[in-house]
């Protein structure tokens, strides 16, 4: 099969592997679309080192279907379609004990360690397959939506701290990808008004078109202030890892109100902070890192029902072959999200 190989740092090349056979336990997914992610390009420059393995198969936001089960699996069957919940726990640290699986101890991720998605054949090891990672579809959903199932579900695990009520007013800093999902969920979570910011015009016009109020950066505090009289945001999430919006965040935040620092922050990060904002507001800030499997189940529900706009996020499609090209893709902005399908 075809891989598309983490060499090492600044070096990825497709290769070619044998195709995996399941043993023991196993499964094997038939890649059909797997997205990419700004977390790609950290892992392929070395900026992302943690729980990296070098030799993997880069790739976590995929859709697949499953090709083989190997000795004594129960529960699936060949040619259903299915996504892994990447995030593979121990299931006995104390952390998953906590309930936390998704910030397990000694969690190991697909397409960090374990070999991924940008390849004709994923391999699931036995362990994820007995902790059912593997979700299948009750009805068929284009590959390269399912494939959204991995980065929607890491949403849909912050949307869970921070909530959305009938009628809020949310703001979201950034209109990638990430905070497009976090528009169209907090849209369905009954949000009566959504404004998004982002200096990319380009990044803002489908925002707009998802029923968004889209503004520049310099915009976003008049936006709000207009939309709630003065008070503040019921909800703001920062989709953007810069630490000057940290302060921009607890600002346009209401007395009372959540603020979630969704977007990882570059390592080492600190950023001053008005405190006092957090005391006399009670501010309540909430983070988001991975998904729990329950968490990729309910965006497959999601994505099944079709009322996600999937295509307004996926915008271009690469072949594998051109995998690297893909990746410059996402480098160069071109559009919202990028997908390979083999
Ligand atoms: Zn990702
Ligand atoms: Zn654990």
């Amino acid at each position: 099969m075809r891989a598309l190989v983490f060499v090492e740092p600044g070096r990825i090349e497709l290769q070619e592997r044998p195709d995996p056979t399941p043993g023991p336990g196993e499964l094997l997914l038939a890649i059909e679309a797997t997205t990419l992610c700004g977390t790609d390009l950290r892992i392929i420059s070395g900026a992302k080192t943690a729980g990296v393995r070098q030799g993997v198969v880069m790739g976590h936001e995929m859709a697949g279907r499953v090709a083989a089960v190997g000795e004594g699996v129960t529960g699936y069957q060949v040619g259903q379609q299915a996504t892994p919940a990447i995030v593979l726990s121990c299931n006995h640290c104390r952390v998953c004990l906590l309930g936390y699986e998704h910030l397990c101890e000694n969690l190991r991720l697909f397409g960090y360690e374990i070999d991924g998605g940008l390849a004709d054949y994923c391999l699931v090891p036995a362990r994820a397959v007995a902790q059912g990672n593997v979700i299948t579809t009750r009805s068929e959903v284009p590959p390269t939506h399912l494939a959204l199932a991995e980065p929607l579900s890491c949403c849909i695990n912050a949307l869970n701290q921070y909530r959305v009520h009938t009628g809020d007013v949310v703001a979201i800093l950034g209109a990638g990808p990430i905070g497009l999902l976090h528009l169209q969920l907090a849209k369905r979570s009954g949000a009566s008004q959504v404004i998004v910011s982002n200096r990319s015009v380009s990044r803002r016009a489908p925002a707009a078109a998802m029923g968004a109020q889209a503004v520049g950066p310099d915009e976003i505090g008049e936006a709000v202030a207009d939309a709630t009289g003065g008070l503040g945001a019921d909800v703001v999430v920062v989709c953007i890892g810069d630490t000057e919006l940290a302060t921009v965040a607890l600002d346009l935040a209401r007395p009372g109100g959540r603020v979630s620092y969704f977007a990882g922050f570059p390592k080492g990060s600190t950023a001053e902070v008005d405190v006092n904002l957090l005391h006399y507001k009670e501010l309540e800030v909430t983070g988001g890192s991975n998904a729990r499997r329950r968490d990729v189940q309910a965006a497959v529900r999601l994505l099944e029902s079709g009322t996600l706009d999937a295509d307004a996020i996926v915008t271009h499609t690469f072949g594998l072959d051109q995998a690297e090209d893909a990746y410059q893709a996402v480098r160069d902005r071109l559009g919202v999200k990028i997908a390979v399908t083999p």
